[in-house]
């Protein structure tokens, strides 16, 4: 790291030392340029260091570039020019040939094999040790000085000076988490320079709902689970996969990946959910299954047979229930209109939704500057020849699973071109 000149005029200033500021100062750095890199915090890669559970999803390992496009919908014919100058091969070589192997686990999720995320972020600290870098951290950025009518950014004002460059990108994110440093101050700059900015909401995002045997089960997961959404009664939309409970309500991938879907419907009405524990086995498979461990356990109270006919951890809650009233009874006296009950509750579990958790959970913001407003040969803003936007900034839906690193080391090093 070299000591700043006030008086020097840097080849690119990068603003926000995130994922993807990262690798564009270091993509920069590596053809020579002089770089000038700054960082709010006291230290960089504070939302790096938290991904994926502290184990970091770095990329999905889905190498067909269609295959991994198709995720972004209306986003992906945009996303065709920059993949093609770094996509997931490129990430597997970047950071494997940094001395980081990656593994890739179910769904084609890949995380290093330390399962650290501070050494992911490591090997970005590493890339802008550079002599061509220079970094400030604790210095946020508070204004950005335009010349508006010849296209150009001229300056960026900050809390220890101002500093002047020939091209200038912002990687500030968006606004989840903000306690990273991610306030969505790159938003307001970018409003007032002229850009379109998507007023950022929870996108990817857990849910919150209103049912105590829910926040009962905080910290239980379970791994093959449907969930049927359902809006004024109205059938909506069913997902399968993972669930995780929460003091809060529902997380996991499954979840995180429905939530945009779930605020729709939370505009049009109530909506509830029904989980069914067994998908993969129709209502009467199953009661035939309940009815050969009721005869295999006639003598027991049913209180010590409820394991054995819920998925793991979610006995009590069938207890709790009390679908069998009194739970002391043997399992002869139950009748059978009530182990057809106890059947059907197992496959549509209730819940009401009461919405989306805040920004300050939210994995995902959906919102930023619109894609139709950046050339996506070269992540350049249209209106200004010299300001590149990266990562969370740009207006790009994805789901999880390791699509929004890969969206911050593809733009990061695409603009770290500076073409
Ligand atoms: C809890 C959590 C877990 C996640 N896990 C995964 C995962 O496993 N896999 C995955 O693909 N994605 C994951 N994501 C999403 C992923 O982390 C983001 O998409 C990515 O970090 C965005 O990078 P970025 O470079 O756009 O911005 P950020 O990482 O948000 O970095 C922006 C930087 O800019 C700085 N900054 C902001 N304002 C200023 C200013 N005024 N002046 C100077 N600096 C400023 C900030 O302090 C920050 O350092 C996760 C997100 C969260 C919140």
């Amino acid at each position: 790291m070299k000591t700043v000149k006030s008086d020097q005029k840097y080849d690119l200033i990068v603003i926000g030392g995130g994922a993807s500021g990262l690798m564009s100062a270091g993509t920069a750095a590596t053809k020579g340029k002089q770089v000038l890199l700054l960082e709010k915090n006291d230290r960089l890669g504070n939302k790096l260091r938290i991904t994926g559970g502290g184990r970091c999803n770095i990329t999905n390992a889905t190498f067909d570039r269609r295959e991994f496009l198709a995720k972004f919908g209306r986003n992906e014919q945009f996303l065709y020019s920059p993949f093609a100058q770094f996509g997931v091969g490129d990430t597997f070589k970047f950071f494997e040939s940094r001395g980081l192997p990656l593994v890739v686990e179910a769904r084609q999720r890949t995380f290093p094999r330390s399962q650290k995320a501070v050494d992911v972020f490591r090997v970005m600290e590493r890339f802008v040790t550079n002599k061509n870098v220079t970094i400030i951290k604790n210095n946020p950025v508070l204004k950005i000085s335009a010349d508006k009518d010849a296209g150009l950014i001229v300056s960026v004002k900050t809390k220890l000076g101002t500093y002047y460059a020939e091209n200038f990108i912002i990687a500030t994110g968006g606004s989840s988490h903000p306690k990273t440093g991610s306030t969505g101050d790159g938003f307001k700059w970018l409003i007032g320079l002229g850009h379109t900015v998507k007023k950022p909401t929870p996108s990817v995002v857990p849910l919150r709902v209103s049912d105590s045997w829910v926040k009962d089960l905080s910290g239980t997961s379970l791994s093959f689970m449907k969930i049927t959404f359902f809006v004024e009664g109205r059938k909506a939309f069913s997902e399968t996969g993972k669930i995780l409970f929460t003091h809060f309500g529902l997380s996991g991938p499954l979840i995180l990946n429905s939530a945009h879907r779930v605020a729709d419907l939370l505009h049009e009405g109530a909506v509830t959910a029904k989980i069914d524990c067994y998908p993969d086995t129709d209502l009467g498979s199953l009661e035939k299954q309940v009815l050969k461990i009721f005869d295999q356990n006639k003598n027991k109270t049913f209180k010590n047979i409820a394991k054995e006919i819920t998925p793991k951890g979610l006995d009590q809650t069938l207890l709790n229930f009390r679908i069998i009233s009194d739970s002391d009874r043997r399992v002869h006296e139950i009748t059978r209109d009530e182990r057809k009950q106890l059947t059907r509750f197992l496959k549509a579990l209730p819940l009401s939704v009461e919405g989306l958790m805040s920004l300050d959970r939210a994995v995902i913001s959906d919102g930023g500057v619109p894609l139709t407003e950046v050339d996506p040969k070269t992540m350049k803003s249209k209106l200004y020849r010299n300001l590149y936007l990266t990562g969370d900034i740009l207006h790009i839906n994805r789901p999880s699973g390791g699509y929004s690193l890969q969206l911050c080391w593809t733009t990061g090093y695409v603009a770290g071109q500076l073409n």
